[in-house]
């Protein structure tokens, strides 16, 4: 769908992308991952003409952007929509105006046509009921959420996020991550640039690492995430460290599975009540989860960077969705002790078979 043959950027004596090449396939999720400052915003903003690239070539369906004088430019940049880390919304117009300006006023629709379409799209991110609201009544994943919704109303082919929730409070990032999920399932070309490792693990059919204004490697998730095979990316990876624990059965030693926790928690200075925290879940959880119908995968993740403790739990579909038939004890519990929860099916990345997983983010009480 889009190729990119050794793209170039600078501004002033500074080389920011230095010879980007890559290709995406319709259909693919592509996260870019990388430290700050190595150009993944500029990237991005070179491939839909945001930032007008200083050399190299950039290829839709067959057209080359930035060459030829006859083609369409407007026509081609509108098949990418971008979302970014600030919204970007008009404020002065509410959300339904937000999500129909684009489709009136670029694409001819009539305002009627425009209004139908636009309540779908809100419907479709959970945000139709905000349709008559100001962006400055809006929460911010509320705000992303309508953000996305009118990227979308301008039927792009692809869609670009730059970090679309770094600048969320910590309880919203899960909102605004499940709807671009839910992009994703429905086939959606996507590239995302994000710091959310176990979503772009997760959602990503690829993942690349950025490095220093290059791709510095590339892969599938398992191969960036659990072998990586360059120094670099193996320090940025390595920076979020993973405890990972099979239950098979009923009789799964409980006391093992504990002692193994506790040594890597106390590797990473997380606070005796995080521990409890996340010891308890795992033993009440299990206790109504069906088990014996097949490994049972209990993955803690801690992030040095974020400073924060992901839980996830994977076992096969058979179980059906588990939180929503958890007695009301546990369930109070697991929303108490986390900031985020969510459960839904999805393909193992490492096998391809399809599993319920659990992500749950616990609230960090670290001591330093
Ligand atoms: P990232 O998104 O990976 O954090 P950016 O693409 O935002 O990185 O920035 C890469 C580098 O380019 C940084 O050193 C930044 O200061 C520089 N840069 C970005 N935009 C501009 C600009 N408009 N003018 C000058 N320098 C810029
Ligand atoms: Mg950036």
């Amino acid at each position: 769908m889009i190729q990119i043959r050794n793209l170039k950027k600078t501004f002033g004596s500074l080389t920011v992308l230095n010879d980007v090449n890559i290709d995406i396939k319709r259909g693919e999720v592509i996260s870019i991952i990388g430290p700050s400052g190595t150009g993944k915003s500029t990237f991005l903003r070179c491939l839909n003409l945001l930032e007008e690239p200083t050399s190299g070539s950039i290829i839709i369906d067959g057209e080359e952007l930035l060459s030829d004088q006859k083609v369409d430019a407007p026509r081609l940049r509108r098949k990418m929509g971008m979302v970014f880390q600030s919204f970007n919304l008009f404020d002065h117009l509410s959300v339904l105006e937000n999500v129909c300006i684009g489709p009136i006023k670029l694409l001819g629709k009539s305002k009627i046509e425009a209004a139908q379409r636009g309540l779908k799209l809100l419907k479709m991110v959970g945000m139709k009921e905000k349709a008559r609201s100001m962006p400055a009544e809006l929460s911010g994943g509320q705000k992303q959420r309508a953000a996305i919704a009118r990227c979308l109303s301008m039927n792009p082919e692809i869609i670009l996020f730059d970090e679309p929730t770094s600048a969320l409070d910590p309880t919203m990032v899960s909102e605004v991550l499940s709807v671009i999920r839910a992009l994703a399932k429905q086939g959606m070309t996507m590239v995302i640039v994000t710091h959310e490792m176990s979503f772009a693990r997760n959602v990503s059919t690829r993942v690349l690492y950025m490095d220093q204004g290059v791709i510095y490697e590339q892969g599938t998730p398992e191969e960036i995430f659990d072998n990586p095979q360059r120094e670099r990316t193996r320090v940025f990876v390595n920076r979020i460290r993973d405890f990972h624990y099979v239950v098979q059965s009923e009789d799964y030693d409980l006391y093992a599975l504990e002692a193994e926790f506790q040594q890597f928690c106390n590797k990473y200075f997380l606070s005796e009540q995080t521990v409890q925290h996340a010891v308890t879940l795992a033993e009440e959880m299990l206790q109504h989860i069906p088990l014996g119908h097949g490994d049972v995968h209990l993955y803690y993740r801690y992030s040095e960077k974020n400073g924060t403790l992901d839980m996830e739990i994977l076992m096969p579909t058979s179980t059906g969705p588990v939180i929503e038939k958890m007695p009301p004890e546990v369930k109070a519990k697991i929303y108490s002790f986390c900031t985020t929860v969510e459960e839904y099916e999805d393909v193992d990345v490492r096998d391809g078979v399809h599993v319920n997983r659990i992500c749950l983010e616990l609230h960090n009480t670290q001591l330093k």
